[in-house]
């Protein structure tokens, strides 16, 4: 029989009681921030419920981890922790527990209807990495700026390929894009054009939030990389293609990146996808033993961007994607990540990398869509090559169990015009 919630929860809800995803919030403009976990249309206030003495388990007893403005302190505690948290809520919010079912008072303050709050990011993000996990995308950007001679660089079936983003502006789903201004390639013999970016686009990606981290020098275990991990959100790497391609030889993306990236707001945990796990695509050549794991599992979870375009109501679907898309796993990029001492920080984040499919309706972005803006879209009657002022684009998540589905929301952004005053 399928667990079931006291909160009513609509069958088509990607947070049921089997999901319990952990955000930061404020549920009026005026409070401070806490963590929540988000249940059906409600969020639960984790403050509210850690100052009744809910939480009385082993870990959590006399914690404040949940008197924070952010969780960084309850990922530092690590899986125990986490399941801990996730049994005590999971039993609280089950419909035969009476707990919270039958307290009107601790329900009126603890279950805050969920379009009343404003979302925050829910970590302090350290540092922020960027993977590029899949192989379809990494052989179309080949061919896109390469050509069809050896598209993949012989390092990629090696090396989880990884660039150092910038944490400083990752904003929460919702926050506008502003366009960036920057240099563009030049074309045939002009020189290089400097203006509001005329490539802008979008990468569907997942990120994976550390937990405890490790110190200096003290590489992590593959085998032990996924303790590591508390779970995953959407996330949206802008891409200004026009400043990367001009930018990016030989040092790696910069300011093609760096302006802007948009995480969803509910962090789903590794716990809740479990069920959800699939076998990884088997690795030729094989992986160097610091690679290598006894299990190598990825998450079937179901991946879509739509994009309303501006003016227009209609939102258009342009891409279908999975999770299941990326050759190195997060565990992989975990332990790559660590193999020269490198140490990650509870909160840090690292992101999959564009996750294309191998059909062209399943690219990730529009560099690949569009063929470099060879072959626009068409978007309920206009076109686009690359993303214009005004348009939003919505990234949407779903893992489909049987009798539930364990979701991620969304995690959207529209772009706002460059400012004119600046040249
Ligand atoms: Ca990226």
């Amino acid at each position: 029989m399928v667990l079931k919630s006291f909160v009513e929860v609509q069958p088509d809800s990607h947070f049921p009681i089997q999901n319990l995803p952990f955000g930061v919030f404020r549920p009026d403009p005026n409070s401070d921030p806490r963590p929540g976990v988000a249940i059906g249309d409600y969020v639960l206030d984790l403050s509210v419920i850690s100052s009744a003495g809910i939480f009385d388990g082993e870990f959590l007893k006399n914690s404040d981890s949940f008197n924070q403005p952010n969780l960084n302190k309850f990922l530092e505690l690590g899986r125990p922790a986490w399941r801990e948290a996730r049994a005590t809520l999971q039993k609280l919010l089950s419909a035969d527990e009476p707990t919270l079912r039958d307290n009107g008072i601790l329900k009126q303050k603890a279950l805050v209807p969920m379009d009343k709050v404003q979302m925050l990011v829910p970590i302090a993000i350290g540092d922020y990495t960027d993977f590029f996990a899949s192989m379809h995308h990494a052989k179309n950007c080949g061919l896109i700026f390469r050509g069809p001679e050896n598209p993949i660089t012989p390092n990629w079936f090696h090396v989880p390929i990884a660039y150092h983003g910038r944490a400083s502006s990752i904003v929460i789903s919702g926050t506008d894009i502003i366009r960036p201004r920057g240099q563009g390639y030049p074309t045939g013999n002009s020189a290089p054009y400097f203006g509001p970016s005329r490539k802008l686009d979008f990468e569907l990606e997942m990120a994976a939030v550390v937990g405890p981290g490790n110190g200096l020098g003290k590489p992590i275990d593959i085998n032990e990389a996924a303790d590591h991990i508390f779970g995953l959100v959407l996330m949206n790497d802008w891409s200004a293609r026009d400043i990367q391609a001009w930018e990016y030889v030989p040092l790696g993306p910069f300011l093609g990146k760096s302006f802007g990236t948009t995480i969803s707001p509910w962090i789903v945990t590794l716990d809740a996808l479990e069920p959800f796990a699939v076998d990884a695509p088997e690795q030729n050549p094989p992986s160097l033993p610091y690679l290598t794991e006894k299990k190598s599992k990825n998450y079937d979870i179901s991946l879509q961007v739509s994009v309303t375009p501006a003016g227009h109501k209609e939102t258009c679907i342009v891409t279908r994607s999975n999770f299941n898309n990326l050759y190195w796993t997060i565990t992989q990029q975990l332990a790559h990540h660590t193999i020269n001492g490198c140490n990650l920080r509870p909160g840090d984040i690292f992101g999959t990398g564009t996750i294309s499919g191998p059909e062209p309706e399943s690219y990730g972005c529009l560099l690949e869509l569009t063929w470099n803006g060879q072959k626009p879209l068409t978007l309920g009657g206009v076109t686009r090559a690359f993303l214009e002022d005004g348009d939003e684009v919505i990234f949407t998540g779903i893992c489909k169990g049987e009798g539930y589905s364990v979701g991620f929301g969304t995690c959207t952004g529209k772009i706002s015009p460059s400012p004119r005053d600046l040249n």
